[in-house]
Order: C-alpha cells, then sequence, then structure tokens
C-alpha cells in the first residue's frame, strides 16, 4: 500500500482517481486505508493518486510493504474477480 506524507496540501485531486476507494480526507491530510490500496495493481500499470499529485507526497507505505501477488491477490478480494 501507499501512504500519503503530512506535505499533503488537501487539493483533493487523488482521492477520485483512485479505483479502489481507499483515499479519503483524514483529520490532517489525506489519508490511505491500506487494505484498500493495491497500488493500483489489477487496473492500471502505475499509482493514479502519485501520477495526479502536485506535491509529490505518495510514498510506499514502510508498514504496509507488499508483494505483486500480494497485491493482485487484494484486487481479486475487492473486486471479485477470479
Ligand atoms: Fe488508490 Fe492506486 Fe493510490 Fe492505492 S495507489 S491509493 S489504489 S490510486
Ligand atoms: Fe494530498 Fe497529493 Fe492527494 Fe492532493 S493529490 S490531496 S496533495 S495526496
Amino acid at each position: 500500500a501507499l501512504l500519503i506524507t503530512d506535505q499533503c496540501v488537501n487539493c483533493d485531486v487523488c482521492e477520485p482517481v483512485c479505483p479502489n476507494k481507499a483515499i479519503a480526507q483524514g483529520e490532517v491530510v489525506y489519508e490511505i486505508e491500506p487494505s484498500r490500496c493495491t497500488e493500483c495493481v489489477g487496473h492500471f500499470d502505475t499509482p493514479q493518486c502519485v501520477e495526479v499529485c502536485p506535491v509529490e507526497c505518495i510514498f510506499i507505505d514502510p508498514e504496509h510493504t507488499e508483494s505483486r501477488d500480494a497485491l493482485q491477490t487484494k484486487y481479486r478480494a475487492l473486486t471479485g474477480a477470479i
């Protein structure tokens, strides 16, 4: 999963582009729900939130590093895809 740092300026550009609805406004900055973030695996070649963020404040979450296989499994669980 990816993580939004406190450099976030709350611009709200990333939230609508997330295919997994993993992003929401938090108490201070926007936040990613790790259980819903597949790093866009299954949907896109690159993380869409990273593509659109104007301040480049989204990185791999060190507490939620996952293999591509694990991300693919999460994608299938979230979407019901076989
Ligand atoms: Fe959503 Fe993809 Fe960003 Fe994860 S990497 S929060 S799935 S847009
Ligand atoms: Fe924050 Fe970047 Fe998302 Fe804007 S696009 S809300 S700056 S994480």
